[in-house]
């Protein structure tokens, strides 16, 4: 028998911006059908048109775009199982409840808000459930109601008895009574489906064989389960993913503020590094490699390897993984998206030779909003940056020797007639010889000297040879003027 051809579907609904649990079931529905040579379907499910969010759809397009994840059918790119967007299936769902009537799988309930809201009131327990009044209409009762165009929803009618059980890819089997189920609506009155019908019908038409989402849908599946029996269709593969925390263990959650795709992108994360590290949250390959590209994901990805725990969103690690993808970068490619950052610190080609400090950055920062941070002091030495810098014990220099070092230096850089970084580099071990002193006693004042700060984006060499030869003696008269006078005053 040959192998049905596997098709996975991201479904959003177009309510905001897409959070890392979207993010997540985008890219395992996408991997679950590639690693297996399928087909990936991108859905929208908009029948809550209260929910509906202005711009939300531009931006799945956009998200996944960026994030290098193609559906190969979908509401902009066709396919054959179109329409892709629910509210243009509209007319679709009421025949399929109808025929769930018929079967006595489902049926017409004509119970206004007023009605519904005095039952909710006086059923106080929590999960209390809808009293099934309108089950004991009669046929005459029910053809009245319709023929005078009373509004109605049309509910699924659970079976009294018994339980449901399913096997979940991840979960395993789950089980659930059936009293527990409630005569979910599966059309609402307004003639639009709900998503809990919505989902098994479309899931259905478009021959989608794995269903991928959040484990929060873990319990109301026994209810699509009875769908796909009422109607007899084959049952996909569910695979619910694990939570996905946040440290201290509280769930991720758009409504908390915690950080969607689109922030982690303005936040100065490359796209390629949340993507793999997404794929690592609640999914582990055989062995220990953490760095992936999309195309290895696609290659090595299985359903066997995602956890139920829940999984940490852990910015550490993230750091760490753009740190990663950084340094992998190309350099023409790290300089094209550095020199935005380079705008915001008012870092011009004029200052300094851009390029060299792409060189110099790509080494060191861990995203690129650190850019400006680093680079700060090329465009405008620090003033009054805390002379007690020179005060090292380990380089062995203080405010005091580090005048006469300075001055060496200066005599030996302001004779070069090439600036570049190997004469620069000749000249300071030249001094250091000269003087018989160790490197750091040459090299930790000139960095400071010419720096003003603690740390920089490489050494005295590197930093001397992008100031420029008259940059760099002036910041070392000015501050050997400092240490002068602070040293007469102490
Ligand atoms: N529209 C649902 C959501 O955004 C989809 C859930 C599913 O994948 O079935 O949560």
């Amino acid at each position: 028998m040959s192998q049905k051809q596997v098709r996975t579907r991201y479904a959003p609904s177009p309510t905001g911006s897409m959070h890392i649990g979207n993010l997540r079931s985008a890219l395992y529905e996408y991997l679950v059908a590639k690693s297996q040579g399928g087909v990936f379907v991108l859905r929208i499910e908009d029948t809550d048109q209260k929910r509906q969010v202005e711009g939300a759809l531009q931006k799945i397009y956009d998200t996944l775009k960026l994030a290098g994840i193609q559906h190969d059918e979908g509401p902009d790119v066709g396919g054959n199982y179109g329409p892709y967007v629910q509210s243009e299936r509209k007319h679709l769902y009421l025949a399929y409840a109808k025929q769930l009537v018929e079967s006595k799988h489902a049926y017409y309930c004509f119970c206004d808000k007023e009605r519904l809201d005095s039952l909710r009131q006086s059923q106080e327990h929590e999960g209390a459930k809808y009293d099934r009044h309108c089950l004991g209409l009669s046929e005459r009762e029910i053809k009245e109601n319709l023929d005078s165009g009373m509004p109605y929803v049309i509910r699924q009618k659970m079976p009294t008895e018994g339980s449901v059980t399913y096997h979940d890819a991840v979960f395993g089997e789950i089980t659930v009574p059936s009293s527990e189920l409630e005569d979910q609506i599966l059309v609402k009155s307004d003639g639009f489906p709900t998503y809990n019908f919505a989902n098994v019908v479309d899931d259905h038409l478009m021959e989608i064989t794995h269903v991928v989402r959040g484990s929060e849908y873990v319990s109301s599946t026994p209810k699509y389960i009875l769908l796909y029996e009422a109607f007899g269709w084959d049952v996909p593969v569910f695979i619910h993913l694990p939570l996905i925390t946040k440290e201290g263990g509280r769930k991720m959650s758009k409504r908390e503020g915690d950080a969607s795709f689109v922030d982690l992108i303005d936040m100065g994360y490359l796209p390629e590094a949340i993507v793999n590290y997404v794929a690592l949250l609640g999914w582990s390959p055989r062995d220990n490699q953490e760095i992936f590209s999309l195309k290895e994901l696609e290659e090595v990805f299985d359903i066997k390897g995602i956890s139920k725990s829940p999984s940490t969103f852990d910015f550490e690690k993230l750091n760490w993984m753009n740190r990663e993808y950084i340094r992998k970068m190309d350099l023409d490619a790290f300089h094209a998206k550095a020199i935005e950052e380079y705008k915001k610190a008012s870092l011009t080609e004029t200052t300094a030779d851009l390029h060299k400090v792409s060189q110099l950055l790509r080494e060191r920062i861990e995203f690129f909003t650190q850019i400006p941070e680093n680079v700060d002091f090329l465009v405008k030495m620090p003033d009054n940056y805390d002379l007690n810098m020179y005060n090292h014990k380990k380089m062995k220099t203080s405010t005091e020797n580090s005048v006469e070092f300075l001055e060496a230096s200066y005599q030996s850089l302001a004779q070069l007639m090439d600036w570049n970084f190997q004469s620069i580099e000749k000249a300071l071990m030249d001094t250091v010889e000269t003087l018989g002193v160790k490197n750091g006693q040459i090299l930790w004042p000139v960095r400071t000297a010419i720096s003003g700060k603690q740390m920089t984006p490489g050494g005295a060499f590197e930093i001397a040879d992008i100031l420029g030869k008259e940059e760099t003696l002036s910041r070392l008269q000015i501050s050997m003027d400092r240490l002068k006078t602070f040293n007469e005053n102490q």
